[in-house]
């Protein structure tokens, strides 16, 4: 078989939108308040303003009524508003607009038998013409095509709407954070937006530090805002006492972004070096100055002081509260607010303090006490896994996994069912193998596990690893990946690896140029599209691999004690 010929993919050529954005929307958009202190002359020529611009943007045209982004859906992309009128919506149940939420790339269960049958004994063969992008915006161009809501009347009613003038920016809280979207966008008018993927925020901000500084402040004031009204936590508390709390509450950002360089060279370090180096938020003994409530970020360590060491007791994610017992046996016994547990920052965190005044008059009376409990026993979970075990997860950072592949060892024969149905599902190229980081019998597989803070992310150029916006599930689209291999760098986890590349006939893909080979990004992708779900776990006839997400370590517990 002969090599087929391709130019190597470089980081624009393709767009974000279905064309570059054209000069007359490229100048709009660095005219609109939010973006006019962008200028040119402070990017290099290898990247300059108007390329990126054509090449990272796209223009959105909204009708009245549109949905422009949802609650909940994953998607790293910001909007300037250009023209018309937006209305933000916190939904704290979460149900407005899931009505119409749909995942495109589910296959029937015809289209996924023919799948398994397809085996071929090329390695890494792929499609080098279908993107599977779903990310960013509702649809890709906007329009007609826009998702729209049946009722707006009802919709708004339900909500707590605030409006986003024209020149204002907004989503970046999912940006910055590779989180799902806080609140869900609607056009109260007919509406164009230009829409700025990732890549090209960060080259702006970059270069512009006036930039990053409006962004990071837009951040901290909405995300004060948004984020306390969308914990289900507050949701019975009424709603001028709670906007009276939020106004007095201060936003605090601490930890690290980039958290996952030298984790692994840490490792290797001595015992407890790991938790010595994450930043100390609030130490055992501290004085209280209010509730604290995790807004944001990967995941805090709480622990408590055993001798000299730290004896870690469990960890928080966003919505969970800090110092809460503490304030309410203050005010009952007229006691100093002492903090009884440390709490380290792992990765980002963004914490709201609510002062203890606003908490203990505008919210204590109407949190739900079952509510409270239930987050209570959640957050205490983890510590029913034995020490060592606890200490491992979060040290290893596996807690970062929303589908971490674990197996348990004193029930696996060896038999690598489940590495067989990964090479079915995947055209005879496994995207794991088993082995990865072990603690008793316990092996984290080095299988991409859909984390909650997917470092991946953060420096692919042209956005190829990204998270499917209605599932979060992290996937490479072979088409935009230029084969870099930054997202191999920075995930911790050697989750990633690059490979060769053939195409459907099964020849060899080569650089027209210098005909070395193309690679491309590979790791699993939780057989994404798959009706039954990932074939690894299903594959395994001892109930030896089972996918955890951390953010529920009571599956895990149940689990390994089952
Ligand atoms: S590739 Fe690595 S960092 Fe990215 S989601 Fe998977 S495990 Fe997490
Ligand atoms: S190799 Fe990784 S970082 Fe580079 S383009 Fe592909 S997905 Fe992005
Ligand atoms: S299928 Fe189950 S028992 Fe067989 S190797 Fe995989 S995890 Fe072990």
């Amino acid at each position: 078989m002969s090599p087929v010929e391709i130019e190597r993919p470089r980081r624009w050529d393709q767009p974000f939108g279905d064309r570059p954005l054209s000069d007359e929307w490229v100048e709009k958009a660095l005219q609109q308040p939010s973006m006019n202190c962008i200028v040119p002359e402070a990017f290099p020529a290898r990247l300059p303003l108007a390329d990126l611009m054509r090449h990272d943007a796209r223009l959105i045209e909204a009708r009245e009524g549109n949905l422009i982004v949802r609650q909940g859906d994953y998607g790293d992309s910001v909007f300037v508003l250009c023209t018309g009128r937006l209305l933000v919506v916190v939904d704290p149940e979460g149900e407005l607009g899931y009505r119409h939420k749909q995942d495109s790339r589910k296959l029937s269960w015809l289209g996924a038998i023919a799948q398994l049958w397809r085996n071929s004994s090329f390695a890494e063969k792929r499609s080098i013409a279908d993107p599977i992008s779903e990310t960013g915006s509702l649809t890709k161009d906007g329009g007609d095509s826009r998702i729209s809501l049946d009722d707006r009347k009802e919709f708004i009613g339900r909500g707590l709407p605030a409006d986003i003038q024209a020149g204002e920016m907004v989503g970046e809280i999912a940006a910055l954070r590779r989180s799902a979207r806080t609140a869900t966008l609607v056009a109260a008018e007919d509406c164009q937006l230009v829409e700025i993927r990732w890549q090209g925020i960060r080259d702006l901000m970059r270069f512009t530090p006036d930039l990053k500084h409006r962004i990071e402040e837009l951040f901290r004031s909405r995300g004060r805002a948004h984020l306390i009204e969308q914990s289900p936590i507050f949701s019975d508390v009424p709603e001028k006492l709670l906007t009276a709390a939020v106004k007095a509450s201060r936003f605090e950002i601490h930890g690290n972004e980039a958290w996952n360089k030298g984790l692994r060279k840490w490792m290797g370090d001595d015992e407890g070096t790991v938790s010595a180096r994450e930043e100390t938020v609030i130490e055992a003994g501290d004085l209280l100055d209010g509730v604290r409530v995790i807004v944001s970020g990967f995941a805090a360590r709480i622990t408590i002081a055993a001798g000299p060491a730290q004896q870690t007791l469990g960890y928080t994610r966003p919505g969970d509260l800090f110092g809460l017992d503490e304030i309410i046996d203050s005010a009952a016994n007229g006691t100093p607010a002492l903090a009884r547990t440390s709490l380290r920052a792992i990765g980002t965190l963004d914490l709201m303090v609510i002062p203890t005044d606003n908490f203990l008059t505008q919210i204590a009376p109407y949190l739900d006490e079952k509510k409270l409990d239930e987050q209570r026993i959640s957050r205490t979970w983890s510590g029913n896994l034995s020490q060592g075990m606890l200490d491992f997860l979060v040290d290893q950072r596996t807690i970062n996994g929303t589908s971490a592949m674990l197996i348990d060892l004193d029930r696996c024969t060896g038999c690598d069912d489940c590495v067989k149905a990964c090479a079915v599902t995947h055209d005879n190229n496994p995207r794991f193998l088993r082995r990865g980081y072990r603690h008793a019998h316990l092996l984290v597989a080095n299988a991409c596990m859909h984390c909650v803070d997917p470092v991946c992310l953060v420096g692919c150029p042209t956005g190829a690893i990204h998270r499917t916006r209605t599932t979060g599930v992290v996937v490479i689209d072979d088409l935009t990946c230029i084969g870099c291999g930054v997202c191999v760098e920075a995930c911790p986890y050697d989750s990633i690896r690059t490979v060769e590349i053939r195409d459907q006939g099964g020849n060899l893909v080569v650089d027209a140029k210098t005909g070395a080979p193309i690679v491309k990004a590979t790791k699993c992708d939780l057989c994404l599209g798959q009706p039954a779900g990932p074939a690894c776990q299903n594959a395994c006839p001892h109930d030896a691999l089972n996918r955890i997400d951390f953010g529920n370590p009571r599956s895990l517990v149940d689990w390994i004690s089952g």
